[in-house]
């Protein structure tokens, strides 16, 4: 099912204005915020719509979904950044078709990225996801072993650190949420003050549909909204 123009607009209309009234709430200037438009099951007609209404990067979390759609869309006007947990053997679907790779959770991972990178002789931006609330089920780096890390990564010419992620759990205590994203954004500054060549600390990608005006109020650089723009997901 596609969603409507119109009913899309109204969307992105209300997430705007929630955006600007948290980065008036938190003092920061709304060109500080990037909104990436989680698209991850909807049809590329949904995807051209989102762009006539001037959205233009597309978060995705299957690589094969990723190849698909840019094969639809092209990579010139849309920009495309991988959201979800990456496989090695499927690193090839999306170098260099995406601009930032989100979820990057181990040190292999980043190696192998940096590899497929440099075959293409592209430079691809990575964030390392951060499990900050320590939950079992979340992916992620612990806070010492992204600290840990770093050294290595800072090595690898192919891939470019750009900053962290992480996502908040999944519940309405927004103390909980707020703490999450708090912790980040100090991990983040520790890391930045750190000075180590080859990895800057310029994105904070964290807040969803749920979360996401928490998320500005604590720093957030990019945002990934899906159904708070596209509608409800349908899972088949
Ligand atoms: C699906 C997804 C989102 C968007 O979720 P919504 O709740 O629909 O906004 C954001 N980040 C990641 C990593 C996702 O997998």
């Amino acid at each position: 099912m596609s969603i409507t123009l119109d009913v899309l607009q109204k969307n992105l209309i209300e997430v705007e204005k929630e955006i600007t009234m948290a980065c008036e709430r938190s003092g920061r200037k709304r060109e500080d915020v990037q909104l990436v438009a989680v698209s991850k099951t909807k049809p590329i007609e949904d995807i051209q719509k989102a762009h006539e209404l001037g959205l233009t990067i597309f978060g995705e979390n299957k690589p094969q979904e990723i190849r698909d759609k840019v094969q639809g869309l092209g990579n010139k006007e849309y920009t495309w950044h991988m959201i979800g947990n990456l496989q090695k053997n499927k690193i090839k679907y999306i170098v260099p078709k995406c601009t930032y790779i989100h979820s990057v959770d181990s040190y292999d991972l980043a190696f192998a990225i940096d590899k497929a990178s440099a075959k293409h002789n592209v430079v691809t931006n990575i964030l390392l996801q951060v499990n900050v609330s320590g939950e079992a089920s979340k992916s992620g780096f612990t806070k010492k072993e992204v600290i840990d890390v770093l050294p290595m990564l800072a090595k690898l010419e192919h891939v470019q650190v750009k900053g962290l992620m992480t996502m908040a759990p999944y519940t309405d205590d927004e103390t909980l949420i707020r703490t999450t994203f708090r912790n980040l954004k100090e991990i983040f500054i520790d890391i930045h003050s750190k000075n180590i060549d080859n990895i800057t600390m310029e994105e904070l990608s964290m807040g969803m549909t749920n979360d996401y005006t928490l998320a500005i109020e604590e720093g957030a650089t990019l945002i990934r909204v899906g159904s708070g723009l596209f509608g409800e997901r349908q899972y088949l």
